[in-house]
């Protein structure tokens, strides 16, 4: 079978999985069930038919807008079903047939969600972090170059780090900073990448962070605090680590020996 055709089931795969995350971003901070009822238009309540719930594909047909009364679509959902498509594609070309692709597949289905609640919300919900954790401990055990040991130390770390960050900004500045939400996403990322992710991850969303917020925070301005949520940078440190973190790491070594 050729490479190609591969990649575009997978691709196709991951946009149907993307089609079920915007329905959790929809759902689960209003605390609906994410299984039923059925699709409908949020502004006419009309049952959308299986074939108007094509990934990409019946918002193209569709032009953007409801069958029924015609209020436009948000290009929120096309955009999440490709960038689910894309993402599951890369995690396969990363790790190929190993039990590692299903694993991380199911980490950025999470980091997906967590990041589009936490734009439109600015919070994580628990009821996907906290099972991430515990998700993640027990599937790393598929993956061969994580041990559960540094998975346990990842939960540890990525809990205690960042807590730590938030009681120390606490304190200097008596407002609450981070939220415990990106405390326990961390957790979770600790559990899924090991240890030895915690600190680049913090590191890079910190970095990104900075770049992106504070010129956002001076041109809004805003009173300094961080209105802007963290859990997108987070989620972002956590992808780059899964997809490129060896090669980072390899760089990175190789310029402290010049
Ligand atoms: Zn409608």
């Amino acid at each position: 079978m050729s490479p190609v055709f591969i990649y575009i089931a997978i691709f196709i795969f991951g946009t149907i999985i993307g089609s079920f995350l915007n329905v959790c971003i929809c759902r689960i901070p209003a605390g609906q069930s994410v299984i039923s009822p059925a699709s409908r238009c949020p502004q006419c309540g009309r049952a959308i038919a299986w074939y108007q719930n094509i990934p990409i594909i019946s918002f193209l047909l569709l032009r953007g807008r409801c069958a029924g009364c015609g209020v436009a679509i948000s290009r929120r959902y096309p955009l999440v079903e490709s960038l689910t498509g894309m993402l599951f594609v890369w995690v396969f070309l990363r790790f190929g047939l190993e039990w590692a692709t299903p694993v991380y597949w199911l980490f950025v289905a999470a980091l997906v969600v967590i990041t589009f609640i936490d734009l439109d919300h600015q919070i994580i919900p628990d009821v996907i972090s906290l099972p991430g954790i515990v998700v993640g401990f027990l599937t790393i055990l598929l993956v061969p170059w994580i041990s559960w040991l540094d998975s346990l130390l990842g939960i540890l770390l990525g809990g205690g780090s960042l807590w730590l960050v938030a009681e120390v900004y606490h304190r200097l500045t008596g407002q609450e900073g981070m939220g415990g939400g990106d405390i326990k996403l961390l957790a979770m990322m600790g559990a899924f990448l090991g240890w030895q992710a915690v600190l680049p991850v913090i590191f890079f969303a910190s970095l990104v962070g900075s770049l992106v917020g504070v010129p956002l925070m001076l041109l809004k301005r805003a009173d300094g605090k961080l209105a802007i949520p963290f859990g997108p940078f987070l989620a972002l440190g956590g992808l780059v680590y899964l997809l490129w973190g060896q090669q980072l790491l390899m760089w990175y070594m190789g310029f402290l020996r010049e």
